[in-house]
């Protein structure tokens, strides 16, 4: 007792149902497949067979509920290319998306990896705990592994406790993916090791990691997956929960990073730190005062550049203990000078890192620091850079807001490399802005260079700013910013950074005292 319109499908469009009409004019009999309405209100998926009759004009439609069968079509594609315990891609869809890797590394130029991850004594928990636990502890396993995926990658189950995943897109540069899938790797080795709760039994393992990087050239796919298997090994003889890379020299870049961070632990207890004091002068290349600079001094690797250790404190708590050690060995130094004639009134400037400055009591041990070692707060500088301060910018100027009560001043470090919105600079409480060495670098020879710093001269002066010039190394370079207004200058011009001893032989020994 219904319109016949009421079966279909609001996704099968007017113009789709029109074309089966049409054709049906012409043929006069069409079998099809659509999707209609149940009376239930579902989606369905039907094959209609019809035939139109010319005399009449009428159309007979038979429409049979193929629903099942496209399930069991679509169970049959599971099983070949699924794993039914996890539903992770099998061995076979494994071997596809990896050719697919292959051909989009061809087109782009990229590289991908491939990582074998093996779970460390699984056999063990299947023997004691029953293969229904190790089962359940494997479909958890394979949640996480599919949690550390982007989009893009797969995680396949290649049998047993055995899983791989293809990472892609991971660079132009071999090393840079291997930095990249080193990474993923270390994130996977990290969940898998978290406790598995099954079944009221907690469980804990870990696994061992195989790397494979893989680029344009290369690979029989058979190739690839040994060679993961052969570093996944390696992993396992190390004594499991590791990864390795199969390329020795990738494995050798590894390893030294690792062990660069390990010694790197114990590089405060072991008082391998050393400030060298850089110093900062005038117009008349009078001295006004340094920047504290870190260095490392490690009995094996001789002195290594902060630019090499300060980004890898940076990734753990390690840089809040470092920057509270050159906090206080700053503030000793301002007492020391003190006691100095001249040096009385140098200010020092340290280098304040994001994850130091975000600690919520940052502040308090500023204030702590200067107390207790008694220094004038307005000689110690604390330099920030535009990126820290834009990662919260309303939290970051309440900061320094307090910091300017305590009487500390501050200044914007690599100033012109980051976003230098003029908006917020109004707002920013600083007191200094550090024009950047690279456009100090061309500033001779440079149109676009000499005219930023112009600006930004201009900038601070109307903000009421100072600005001071860093990495000069020529005169010519001081020249050129004089003649733009500059009057603060750092640069190996006028020394190198250095320990304290040698600083104050070379700037204080050379001044005369009345
Ligand atoms: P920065 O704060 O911008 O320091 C200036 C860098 O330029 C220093 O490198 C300095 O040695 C170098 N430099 C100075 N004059 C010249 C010059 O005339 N020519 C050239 N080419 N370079 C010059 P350094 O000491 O290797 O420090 C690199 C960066 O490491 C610093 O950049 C700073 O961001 C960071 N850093 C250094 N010490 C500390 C620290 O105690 N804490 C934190 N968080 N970071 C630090
Ligand atoms: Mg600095
Ligand atoms: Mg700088």
């Amino acid at each position: 007792g219904m319109h016949i319109s009421r079966l279909e499908a609001n996704e099968v469009s007017a113009s789709e149902v029109a074309a089966h009409v049409e054709k049906l004019k012409q043929n006069q009999h069409e079998t099809f497949e659509t999707r209609h309405r149940h009376k239930d209100g579902r989606m369905i998926d039907v094959e209609i067979s019809a035939s139109y009759e010319p005399t009449s004009g009428n159309f007979v439609t038979f429409c049979r509920n193929i629903s099942d069968r496209k399930a069991a079509e679509k169970q049959i594609t599971n099983l070949a290319f699924y794993d039914p315990l996890t539903a992770l891609p099998n061995r076979r869809l494994l071997q596809d998306r990896m050719s697919q890797a292959v051909a989009y590394n061809r087109r782009y130029q990229k590289n991908s990896a491939l990582l074998f991850i093996d779970l460390d004594d699984f056999k063990s928990i299947n023997d004691t705990l029953g293969h229904e636990i190790g089962d359940q502890l494997l479909q958890q396993a394979a949640q996480r592994l599919q949690s550390c995926m982007r989009a893009g990658d797969t995680i396949a189950r290649s049998g047993g406790d055995e899983f791989v995943a293809v990472l892609q897109d991971l660079g132009t540069e071999s090393s840079e993916a291997a930095a990249q899938a080193g990474a993923a790797g270390y994130k996977i080795l990290d969940v898998l090791s978290q406790p598995y709760h099954v079944s009221g039994h907690v469980c804990l393992s870990s696994s061992s990691i195989g790397i494979a990087v893989f680029g344009t050239s290369q690979n029989v796919l058979g190739d690839l997956l040994k060679q993961a298997d052969i570093a996944m090994y390696e992993a396992k003889k190390s004594g499991g929960h590791c990864l390795r890379f199969f390329e020795p020299e990738m494995q050798a870049s590894i390893d030294s990073h690792v062990a660069l961070e390990r010694a790197l632990q114990t590089a405060l207890d072991q008082k391998e730190f050393q400030l060298y004091f850089q110093v900062q002068v005038g117009r008349n290349n009078n001295p006004v005062g340094a920047e504290a600079l870190i260095r490392w001094n490690n009995p094996e690797r001789g002195l290594v550049s902060p630019a090499q250790f300060i980004p890898m404190a940076e990734t753990s708590e390690q840089i809040v203990k470092i920057g509270t050690w050159v906090l206080e060995s700053a503030c000793e130094q301002l007492k020391a000078w003190q006691k100095d004639a001249i040096a009385c009134e140098f200010t020092l400037a340290i280098n304040v890192s994001a994850k130091q400055f975000r600690q919520t009591d940052f502040v308090p041990l500023v204030r702590d620091a200067i107390a207790r070692h008694q220094v004038d707060p307005r000689l110690l500088k604390l330099e920030l850079t535009e990126s820290v301060l834009l990662e919260d910018i309303d939290s970051s100027i309440r900061s320094m807001e307090e910091l300017k009560m305590i009487g500390v001043q501050l200044s914007l470090d690599d100033f012109g490399t980051g976003y230098s919105s003029l908006q917020y600079l109004k707002h920013l409480p600083i007191d200094q802005i550090k024009i950047d060495q690279s456009f100090v670098r061309d500033i001779v020879k440079s149109g676009s260079d000499k005219a930023i710093v112009r600006t930004i001269v201009a900038l601070a002066k109307n903000l009421n700013l100072e600005a001071i010039a860093e990495g000069v190394e020529t005169e010519e370079q001081r020249q050129s910013l004089l003649n733009k207004g500059c009057v603060y200058f750092q640069g190996y011009l006028f020394g190198k950074p250095m320990p304290i001893e040698n600083f104050e032989s070379a700037v204080l020994c050379g001044i005369p005292r009345s």
